[in-house]
């Protein structure tokens, strides 16, 4: 009995061990016989031209939003309405995961860095055929509490450097040329149920990032760090302590200690301005707004915060003290719009709660909030302050309490894109409900925090199903959608060839005439779209990209679909599709 023990504990140490060996620095693999780069493609990339990406070389998606208004629109439009029908594939790369595949890739003068889930990776590919040139793999220990999926988002560059995160919360600079690793820093402990999934984003010399969590007790917090060294040059805490403005809003409780306020999703900049905004996730504990009276700032907000020291210049919360986990944490979108009759420096969002919201992102004032999927939870929203009234009935009880959205929100974060040609925005939107339940809240470091559940599938089949909707974003009126059978989970690029490309949660990606909503072409690429697609150019060919493979919170949007097939599958479209010219001369055969 003894012995055996014994040997299950040597078994456990041996397994540690080799847990920690993996969670070090991992040496690069499959790099024989490789093409190598010859430069390094980031060596010139610097703030001056991720500032002008979208406008000056449209030929490269240079930031995570393809560009720091986060518009993801193209200018190219050599793929357009007339010509879309002939888009083929000109290659795939296969990365065989079975989590959900939510990278947007970058592309720097035909070369791409694109990252992918499970042990974190990072891989640099040729844009013209994906032939590979190096990766960089990073072990992530077993343990790591991942609610919602092993996933990543994608890297930043600069400076030479490729930035990613790893999902036991660790910011890695990668040579961009070698891939040899340059600097990194832990930012999380994964012991606190810290992670990161989120692509970084460089402002002037500073690499920002936000922490993952929420759903386990964190404090929430975003980072900025010196791109040239991996040293810390602020942050800001998402939940403010004893002392710091907002901390009223927690009812004079500990709460804070534990408040949540994950920050998982890359901002956005306005340079004009000076001022970074970022959103911030749900409060914890989720569903049991009992330990935690107040607004809980600044969960379910958007911050704008001085790039430079992380000083907050306003908030705004759409959700004040959420009980659905409605999170907040969805992609702010900047863009001039002619609001109430004025040009208007604005920023769009539409929200897990169900609303489309435009505030000034001067000062963050509210502008309007319109429904874009059916909710139950508000009353109203105060055209003045966009404060809501809750719904009484709608507050989660020890019973089961039916509300809408559910709790995947009415949007989750795959990007919408807007459109400067058309005017709209273009969301992924979930419709669904949910029985949402309140329980006792028992912390326990590392442990979920959730204070009870909700169930997403108890309205049955057919039920819970999706829409592409677009919305003019200067008053949220809809102009045209599209519906889906499941809810749409995929981000959306939108093109100046006046197409919007988006995908289905069953596999269908699709381009859609962005003024009309008339579907113009479809492909099926074999598992459920997350990622939003981006769109590039090498010697005059336009490419369009997307990371295919299901995946993420599945029990939360669509349960009906939890085994869906599962991929990991980079898919890149031309005209007229194929590979360049042959890379291998045939040969006479023998007779
Ligand atoms: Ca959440």
């Amino acid at each position: 009995m003894r012995s055996s023990l014994r040997g299950i504990h040597v078994a456990l140490l041996a397994c540690l061990g080799l847990g920690w060996a993996l969670g070090a620095a991992a040496p690069l693999a499959g790099q024989e016989g490789l093409p190598r780069l010859t430069k390094n493609p980031v060596a010139n990339v610097a703030f001056s031209r991720l500032l002008e990406a979208a406008r000056a070389e449209p030929q490269n998606w240079l930031t995570y939003g393809g560009g720091y208004d986060n518009h993801r629109h193209s200018a190219l439009q050599q793929v357009n309405t007339g010509n879309v029908g002939q888009l083929q594939p000109a290659w795939t790369k296969q990365f065989g995961k079975p989590n959900g595949f939510e990278s947007t890739p970058i592309v720097v003068d035909g070369v791409m860095y694109v990252t992918t889930g499970g042990h974190t990776a990072v891989w640099a590919l040729d844009a013209r055929t994906g032939k590979e040139y190096w990766h960089h793999q990073h072990y992530v220990p077993d343990d790591v509490a991942a609610c919602c999926d092993k996933v990543n988002r994608g890297v930043a560059v600069a400076d030479g450097k490729v930035f990613f995160v790893t999902l036991d919360a660790q910011l890695l600079a990668l040579d961009a040329m070698s891939g040899k690793p340059m600097w990194k820093v832990r930012f999380g402990d994964p012991r606190e149920a810290h992670t990161a999934t989120l692509a970084p984003l460089v402002v002037k010399d500073k690499v920002i990032v936000g922490i993952s969590g929420a759903e386990y007790g964190i404090r929430g917090f975003i980072d900025a760090y010196d791109m040239k060294t991996g040293k810390q040059a602020w942050r800001f805490w998402t939940i403010p302590g004893p002392g710091e403005p907002g901390n009223e809003t927690w009812g004079g409780t500990e709460a804070w200690r534990t408040g949540g306020g994950s920050a998982w999703i890359t901002g956005a900049y306005d340079s004009e301005l000076d001022m970074l905004y970022w959103t911030v996730g749900n409060p914890g504990p989720d569903y049991n707004g009992e330990v935690r009276p107040g607004d809980n700032l600044y969960t379910n907000s958007v911050v704008a915060l001085d790039p430079d020291d992380g000083t907050r210049r306003w908030h705004f919360q759409w959700t004040p003290h959420d009980v659905w986990d409605y999170d907040g944490v969805n992609e702010v979108i900047l863009a001039d719009l002619p609001i109430g009759g004025r040009s208007t420096k604005a920023l769009i969002h539409a929200d897990k709660n169900g609303f489309f919201y435009a505030l000034d992102r001067t000062n963050g004032k509210f502008l309007y909030a319109k429904e874009f999927a059916r909710q139950t939870w508000a009353q109203k929203v105060d055209p003045a302050t966009g404060r809501p009234t809750i719904n009484p009935k709608a507050i989660p009880g020890s019973n089961y309490t039916p509300g809408c959205p559910g709790p995947a929100g009415a949007k989750e974060w795959n990007h919408m894109a807007f459109s400067p040609q058309t005017g709209l925005a273009y969301i992924p939107v979930i419709e669904n409900c949910a029985f949402f339940r309140t329980g006792q809240a028992f912390f326990g470091r590392g442990l979920p925090f959730w204070g009870s559940f909700a169930t997403a599938d108890a309205f049955g089949p057919g039920e819970s199903h999706g829409f592409l909707k677009a919305v003019n974003a200067a008053t949220g009126e809809e102009a045209w959608k599209i519906k889906s059978d499941h809810p749409v989970m995929s981000g959306v690029l939108s093109t100046a060839g006046g197409l919007v490309f988006w995908g289905e949660a069953e596999g269908t990606f699709h381009a859609t005439d962005a003024k009309t909503g008339k579907d113009l072409w479809t492909a099926n690429v074999g598992s459920g779209i997350h990622a939003p697609p981006i769109t590039y150019a090498i010697d005059g060919q336009q490419y369009v990209a997307l990371a295919a493979g299901w995946g993420g919170w599945v029990d939360g949007f669509a349960p009906e679909l939890r085994s869906a097939p599962r991929g990991h599958s980079l898919v890149v479209y031309r005209l007229g599709g194929g590979a360049p010219p042959a890379t291998r001369t045939a040969e006479a055969g023998a007779r």
